[in-house]
């Protein structure tokens, strides 16, 4: 699960690490309030921050220095409700519902932490790099020896010795190397606590007057522990995400949006990542991948089929089954249903296996509906692939 910026400074500010002071927006009246507030409390300029799930907001024009509280006004207006394009958005952009407005910061250097878990080494590890600002991605793909890498033992977790190695790799001054401890150790407490997947500081800045500020913050949590936070989901902001992925939650189908134009519908997810391969080993390209899950019902194989075809790239469907506990007689009578109900007009292969497959095969044969059956998943990868070009 992601969260904004905003939340994610919140967060750090409990665990003692530095941020500078600041206050959501969700409206440009609420943007000057705060704004002056800054000001009259000693800020000597603004920055005002476009809150999306996405990062590289700074180069797609989410994040502008202001000198006084009109040029704040100014920029809060054009990035209120733009659609922010970054590398992060896709080509469509993410509208903009929310701002934070900030006191500027006196940046020295940019740098860069982060924490994830790496899971080759089943240990997290904590990252450091002088290259701050820029794409960590990009900085690992052509400058690996510039990121600085520490691995914590889950027994004792991060140790005070490691954070000053990160440190000193970041050529922080003797005077700030205490508080650099302080602030790594406060970014673990926090990972650890909350049971995240990533955090990232990207800037992570010293300031002229040699202070340490998170600039920008970054925290996914790891949706297998949301359970156990209840304070945290109420974080999630629904308005960032998928609206098709929204629903598809709702009926605890697990949906899956991707770029291409066959929609698949298979249960188990192991299934769905052959499916995905023998999809583009045939020559088509997936437009998402709908898991039904194992003991899905006939409400729910509608419901599976109306979010598939309201994904616009969709030119065929490709029904993926291997019948266990959800047994395929059943699938067979939703996918009609729903075909019946939904007015299809895109073509529908299926590739159906397991328990009641013979019953299945009969229903989908007598509703007087076309559907291309086919013998075996590379079969039936080749038709939907000839399927989805036929009715481009
Ligand atoms: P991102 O582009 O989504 O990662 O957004 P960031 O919060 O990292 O902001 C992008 C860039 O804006 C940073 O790398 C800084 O260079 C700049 N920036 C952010 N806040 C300030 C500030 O208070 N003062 C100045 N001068 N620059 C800032
Ligand atoms: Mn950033």
């Amino acid at each position: 699960m992601k969260i904004h910026e905003y939340q994610a400074k919140d967060i750090l500010a409990k665990y003692g690490v530095a941020v500078p002071r600041g206050e959501v927006a969700n409206t440009l009246d609420e943007a000057i309030i705060v704004g002056k507030r800054l000001l009259a409390n000693g800020a000597t300029g603004l920055v005002v921050k476009a809150q999306i799930h996405a990062g590289g907001r700074g180069k797609g024009g989410g994040v502008k220095v202001a000198k006084t509280i009109d040029q704040a006004e100014e920029y809060a207006k054009q990035i209120l409700g733009m659609q922010l394009i970054t590398h992060q958005t896709g080509p469509q952009g993410q509208k903009v519902q929310r701002l934070l407005i900030e006191e500027t910061a006196a940046i020295d250097r940019e740098l860069y932490l982060g924490i994830v878990l790496d899971r080759a080494a089943a240990k997290l590890v904590f990252m450091a790099s002088k290259a701050g600002g820029m794409e960590i991605e990009e900085v690992a793909a052509k400058d690996p020896d510039a990121i600085v890498k520490a691995y914590i033992d889950p027994a004792i977790g991060f140790q005070p010795y490691q954070a000053r190695k990160l440190a000193f790799a970041l050529g922080l001054k003797p005077t700030q190397i205490n508080e650099a401890v302080k602030f790594m150790q406060g970014l673990y407490n926090a990972f650890v606590d909350t049971d995240s997947s990533l955090l990232e500081i990207n800037p992570f800045i010293t300031t002229k007057d040699d202070k340490l500020f998170a600039l920008d913050c970054k925290i996914n949590f790891d949706d297998n522990a949301i359970f156990r936070h209840k304070e945290l989901k109420e974080l999630r902001d629904i308005a960032e995400e998928d609206p098709l992925e929204v629903e598809a939650s709702k009926f605890a189908l697990n949906y899956i949006k991707l770029d291409g134009n066959i929609a698949c519908m298979v249960n188990g997810a192991g299934l769905a990542m052959a499916t995905m391969d023998i999809i583009q080993y045939a020559g088509g390209s997936p437009a998402n991948f709908l898991d039904v899950g194992g003991g899905a019902n006939q409400q729910q194989i509608e419901q599976a089929f109306a979010i598939l075809l309201s994904d616009r790239n969709v030119k065929a469907i490709f029904i993926n089954i291997f019948g266990g506990i959800l047994r395929v007689d059943v699938l067979a009578n939703g996918v009609v249903q729903a075909a019946k109900n939904l007015d299809v007009k895109v073509p529908i292969v299926l590739r159906l296996e397991g328990t009641n497959v013979e019953e299945g095969r009969k229903i989908l044969k007598d509703s007087g509906l076309n559907f291309i059956v086919g013998e075996t998943m590379q079969d039936a990868a080749a038709k939907v692939v000839a399927a989805a070009k036929g009715s481009n």
